[in-house]
């Protein structure tokens, strides 16, 4: 999907226009990936903006900004409230919003300590990324294991660890997939390129625990959170790759992903192949608190305070 932009970027505690946020090409970023960034949903419950989970998220950014030893020159609350500014700015929701840390301009070489440190914050226009909520996705193991631990690290939500994700991507689309799952580096069930994944079995919800390779997911997170509300059994354990075949439901998990069940894997179906009971029970607490149709009863959204309540997209 192309990016649709908007008016304003905010750079290191500023608002600039969109097209003054470029870098030069000798950024330590491009050469070497090194940024940390996160993938946040503004959704638009009650007609006004509401950032999903904003806190979760700027905490796993500067998580993640602290296991590459970046020192980031805005706090937890500071960066929320640049959140807000610039949605209201900008004044396009629902929206997607980008946080990212990266090395700038400085020196070459691979030593990174002495390139500087620039925080953005970019807000776009973005729909639906994986296929439909009630029909899902058929999707493949892909070849490519997922980052092993003690390599580049998982927790980290870091640049670099979309070049195992391309390659992941890559592969399960041009084979006509709609995603690929990944196995960590002992075959376990890892994540998909871009979501975390549940599987149901016997009434049991299961996903694959941090020391498998993923990325500690806020709607996995939050998934988490509604199975324990619906009183459905959940677990953290290590998925075994034929898992997979014989499960009754699997979903993925993620802010762009929302929740979306896969139908299909290796072309043998989940299941019957259609959305399941566990699935459609947790997609409608879900769903029901972004849209605003439920009470926000864990607190989830950020409002951002805005004069007139808009639809803008
Ligand atoms: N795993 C990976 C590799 C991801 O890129 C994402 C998306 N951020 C997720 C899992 C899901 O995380 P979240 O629910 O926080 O978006």
């Amino acid at each position: 999907m192309a990016i649709q932009k908007t008016e304003k970027v905010w750079k290191n505690g500023k608002l600039i226009p969109w097209d003054d946020a470029t870098l030069h090409v000798m950024s330590h970023v491009v050469n070497y990936g090194s940024a940390v960034f996160e993938g946040i949903r503004c959704y638009a419950p009650n007609g006004s903006p509401a950032i999903f989970r904003a806190h979760e998220h700027i905490d796993r950014l500067l998580n993640s900004a602290k296991i590459y030893r970046m020192d980031v020159d805005f706090g937890r609350e500071e960066l929320v409230a640049a959140m807000q500014d610039l949605v209201r700015n900008n004044g396009v929701w629902p929206c997607y919003v980008r946080p990212i840390v990266l090395r700038g301009y400085g020196e070459v070489g691979v030593n990174p300590l002495n390139s500087p440190i620039d925080v953005y914050i970019a807000n776009y226009p973005w729909g639906k990324y994986l296929g439909s909520p009630e029909e899902g996705v058929d999707v493949c193991v892909s070849s490519w294991t997922r980052i092993a631990p003690n390599t580049l690290p998982a927790m980290a939500k870091s640049a670099a660890n979309y070049m195992n994700s391309q390659l992941i991507k890559m592969e399960a689309i041009l084979n006509g997939y709609a995603e690929g799952i990944a196995l960590d580096t002992n075959g376990y069930v890892s994540e998909g390129s871009g979501e975390n994944l549940f599987v149901v079995r016997q009434g049991m919800l299961m996903t694959a625990p941090l020391g498998n390779s993923v990325l500690p997911g806020i709607t996995r997170d939050s998934v988490i959170q509604i199975a324990r509300d619906l009183d459905i059994p959940v677990i953290e354990k290590m998925i075994p790759r034929e898992m997979l075949y014989l499960a009754d439901e699997v979903f993925f998990t993620g802010t762009a992903a929302e929740i979306t069940p896969i139908r299909s894997v290796d072309k043998i179906s989940v299941g019957k192949g259609t959305l399941g009971p566990i699935t459609r029970a947790i997609q409608k607490e879900f769903f029901g608190i972004i849209h605003g149709t439920m009470p926000d009863r864990h607190n989830w959204f950020t409002p951002v305070p805005v004069k007139q309540a808009v639809l803008s997209t």
